[in-house]
């Protein structure tokens, strides 16, 4: 069977336990400003299986799914309001350990397989709490809001973001707004992204004692192996670790 996952961190997923997994949208783009050409189409249509953020986050594959009923369509987002979680609509599924196991969970079941992904990822996760823990009280921003699910989860500390989407870029008094909050001092650490241009974090935190960090909500950098989810919960502890935490 062929699996298609229509992006990067859930082919991380999706790699646990298939084969060969496809991504549909490419690293360099962002789900935010993905434009469909003719042979995506085609890609679609020669899967049996797909796993996707859902109608929220990836608006273009809604006509797909009532086009092809007899897909198996697996949607990262189904069942979160039944999880009493229902205020946190963030669209980035995937940074939400518990979505992204029991996604995994029915793409296991479609393909009739069998999978340890759930205790190594819960594995990881002890880990990454034990390290993030002692840093849940460190201020920090985030470029867009992408990690509402993660921050939860961990329960960490985070007071704002430079957009909420990152085509939207913020004007000139929520800059100020934001600036003078980070000039009070319970800022540590300002997270950039990869994909967008960090001038403007440069612009707002100059002069301050601040550190600047990088996120990857997508996890480019990762590869898509069997362990790649697990991995790039490992890695965005580490970067987290990395800016929280008092250097010496
Ligand atoms: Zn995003």
């Amino acid at each position: 069977m062929t699996v298609l996952a229509s992006l990067h961190p859930l082919a991380l997923i999706a790699a646990s336990v298939a084969d060969d997994v496809e991504t549909l949208v490419p690293l360099n783009i962002t789900p935010h400003d993905f434009a469909f050409r003719p042979s995506d189409i085609r890609r679609l249509q020669a899967a049996d299986i797909i796993l996707w953020a859902g109608i929220e986050s990836e608006p273009y594959l809604e006509r797909f799914v009532q086009r092809w009923p007899d897909k198996v369509w697996i949607d990262i987002s189904e069942g979160h309001a039944s999880e009493g979680g229902d205020h946190n609509h963030d669209g980035h599924w995937w940074l939400s350990p518990e979505m992204a196991i029991r996604a995994q969970q029915r793409l296991t079941q479609a393909l009739g397989a069998n999978s340890t992904f759930e205790d190594e990822v819960r594995e990881q996760l002890r880990h990454s709490h034990q390290q993030l823990a002692p840093l849940s009280e460190r201020g920090f921003f985030v470029f867009h809001q992408a990690y509402d699910h993660w921050v939860e989860y961990f329960d960490l500390n985070q007071l704002g973001s430079f957009t909420l989407s990152p085509e939207q870029k913020p004007g000139l008094r929520s800059l100020n707004q934001m600036r003078s909050q980070l000039a009070r001092g319970d800022v540590t650490c300002v997270f950039t992204e990869p994909q967008f241009s960090p001038a403007l974090v440069a612009s707002v935190t100059r002069g301050l004692d601040i550190r600047l960090g990088e996120l990857d909500p997508l996890g480019v950098h990762i590869s898509v192996t069997k362990d790649g989810y697990a991995e790039f919960i490992r890695d965005l502890t580490q970067r987290f670790v990395h800016c929280l935490a008092d250097s010496d």
